[in-house]
């Protein structure tokens, strides 16, 4: 077998673990185990159990560090899109970092300010905010509220009216450039149901402009997730530049330009730009505007410091496929079944060398729920046994946060690494909990 990361064969997809985690800066092999930092992955599974989130504390901030390094020339704020992954021992390291966040709910923005966040270093987003939503962001002294229509610029007024604050705002324009993505990931196209039309957006500052509560302060968009190409990126920025001239004639002057997140991270041989090649590509545009820019990246930040350990409960063969199933699920990790995201599934102690004497077949991985879609990865070539600890890759960003309760089924436990300590950040879901809150209906 080659040193390449992927071997495609007739009988499935080999991905070799080594050569993955060479891309892995928190993983790699020792003597044939799996170390995150200094901590063996083994060590973790006998301390917490399985399935068990498990995020390297270094990893997270090497990310946030080469975003702030590479725009270091500008004045800038990142903003952690806290969707990705909400645990607020991520959230305190970040906010101890310095970044400040980009939610999408009152109860993120009730995290993010548990975790230790800064308010005014948060920017509110999502196409939905409520009254109650408004209020108290405005109260605690959000930072920017990242409007996506006018009905929403007047409930924000009416909100900032009533307690006498005004409200900063920036709207989100939809730059109608395809992002080149799967389409449940991709925002900003004219059809989808994000943003306000760049025909429009002029006449919606306008508008906004006339408000009395509202205070005019930047302009954003977002226009998708998983992107590897700098391309729409730059075209989507040469959108808002047209808008943020236009605004000028206008005598609509801004502080900052937000160009969302959505940079694209290697899950197995994807080949995403580096940050570094993002920032040089947004630069020279970027600093001939003479605005603090922003920016809300979530995946990026967190997706590769993180795995998903999971025990292979049953071996089940069959004339057709071989299922490994396993005691994580689709519950725990959405993405392979919503998105038919691809994730690496490597092992915590390597197999023998040799993949052609070593029982090497094609597995599908698969969890116990009772849907067809229930599956974290198919057709790839291990060797297996029960009892075996399997690594999903790449599960830091989107994967405990989407997880449920589908089944009756607790969710995992999440631990820290951080050097050669390693530290329970959320307790595994007791079976108990599930139903504590429910309540028998009472006849009379
Ligand atoms: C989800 C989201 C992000 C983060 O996207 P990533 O692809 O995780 O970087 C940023 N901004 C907004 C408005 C979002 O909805």
């Amino acid at each position: 077998m080659s040193q390449s990361v992927t071997t495609q064969t007739e009988q499935g997809l080999y991905v070799n673990p080594e050569a993955l985690t060479a891309h892995l800066p928190a993983l790699d092999y020792r003597d044939g185990a799996l170390y995150m930092e200094q901590v063996s992955i083994d060590e973790v599974v006998k301390h917490y159990g399985t399935p068990c989130y498990v995020y390297s504390k270094q990893a997270i901030l090497d990310v946030y560090q080469s975003y702030t390094a590479s725009f270091a020339s500008l004045t800038h704020q990142i903003c952690y899109a806290v969707k990705a992954n909400s645990n607020l021992a991520v959230l305190g390291i970040l906010a101890q970092a310095g970044a400040g966040f980009d939610i999408v709910s009152r109860g993120e923005l009730m995290r993010v300010l548990a975790a230790g966040g800064e308010v005014s270093r948060v920017v509110f987003s999502g196409v939905g905010k409520t009254y109650s939503d408004i209020e108290y962001a405005l109260t605690q002294g959000i930072g920017c509220f990242n409007v996506e229509s006018i009905s929403e610029l007047t409930l924000i007024n009416d909100v900032a009216k009533s307690l006498d604050k005004p409200a900063p705002i920036s709207l989100r324009v939809n730059p109608n450039v395809d992002a080149k993505t799967h389409p449940y990931i991709s925002t900003g196209l004219k059809d989808n149901k994000f943003g306000i039309s760049h025909e429009n957006a002029v006449a919606v500052y306008e508008q906004a402009a006339q408000l009395s509560h509202i205070n005019i302060v930047g302009i954003d968009c977002h226009i998708g997730s998983q992107l590897t190409e700098v391309a729409p990126f730059v075209a989507a920025l040469d959108k808002v530049i047209e808008l943020i001239h236009s605004l000028r004639d206008k005598g609509i002057a801004l502080r900052h330009i937000d160009l969302g997140g959505g940079l694209g991270v290697r899950y197995i041989d994807e080949t995403p730009v580096s940050i570094d090649e993002f920032a040089q590509a947004l630069l020279p545009k970027l600093s001939e505007l003479g605005l603090t820019v922003f920016f809300e990246p979530g995946r990026s930040i967190v997706a590769n410091a993180g795995v998903l350990l999971t025990k292979v409960d049953v071996l089940k063969p069959t004339e057709h496929k071989n299922f490994a199933i396993v005691d994580a699920a689709m519950n725990d990790l959405i993405r392979p079944a919503l998105y038919q995201a691809e994730m690496a599934v490597i092992p915590s102690v390597l197999p023998s060398k040799d993949i052609d004497t070593d029982g090497t077949q094609s597995w599908d991985i698969v969890g116990a729920i009772c849907e067809t879609g229930d599956f974290l990865a198919k057709d790839r070539l291990l060797s297996l046994a029960t009892g075996d600890i399997l690594a999903i890759t790449g599960a830091g960003a989107y994967g405990f946060t989407m997880s449920s309760n589908y089944n009756s089924r607790g969710r995992a436990s999440e631990v820290m690494v951080a050097d050669d300590r390693h530290q329970l950040i959320r307790k595994r879901e007791t079976l108990e909990a599930l139903y504590a809150d429910e309540m028998l209906w009472q006849d009379k």
